[in-house]
């Protein structure tokens, strides 16, 4: 998020001043202070009988690259609820969200923030891409397009995917 020019409550102008440890827009008129605060993004690795889910992304950035299900967290979510909600509108599938995989930083260069990897279990719906996916399909570790992947972190899910042999709950 970029700095503020005006205060996003009164519209006063909003001065810099060093409060709670660093320098922050600060409204002299009603007292909003900006806290820049980072995104929180969720994704999930789906494994099932041995495949994993990807989806290949229709939005920016890096339309038309391979993912797992993934997206923000909207500001009054829980994260395994947003993630829940990302899965049924990228996949169609309904999931039940379980442990936290690992942490990375968030990959879009535009934001700043934290991207939580879980697992994720089908409990049903039918799978469907929806209106920001191009593609969404199960494949086996060894033939999934890894070189076509949108973001980091694929060690992780390589690591997570291969050890035991396409490890499942
Ligand atoms: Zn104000």
């Amino acid at each position: 998020m970029n700095e503020f020019t005006f205060c996003p409550q009164c519209g006063q102008r909003l001065e810099r001043r060093h409060l709670f440890g660093r320098e922050r827009g600060h409204c002299p008129s009603c007292g909003f202070i900006h806290f820049r605060d980072p995104k929180l993004a969720v994704g999930a690795l789906i494994v099932q009988e041995g495949r994993v889910l990807l989806i290949r992304r229709g939005v920016a950035p890096r339309i038309g690259f391979w993912a797992v299900p993934s997206g923000f967290v909207e500001y009054d979510e829980q994260p395994r609820a947003a993630l829940a909600r990302e899965i049924a509108e990228e996949t169609g599938l309904e999931v039940e969200v379980g442990r936290v995989i690992d942490v990375f930083p968030l990959a879009d260069p535009t934001k700043n923030g934290v991207f939580l990897l879980f697992e994720a279990h089908p409990i049903g719906g039918r799978l469907q891409p929806g209106d920001d996916v191009l593609e969404v399909r199960w494949f086996q570790p060894e033939e999934a397009p890894w070189d076509e992947m949108a973001f980091d972190g694929l060690d992780t899910l390589l690591a997570y995917l291969t050890p035991s042999g396409n490890r499942e709950r």
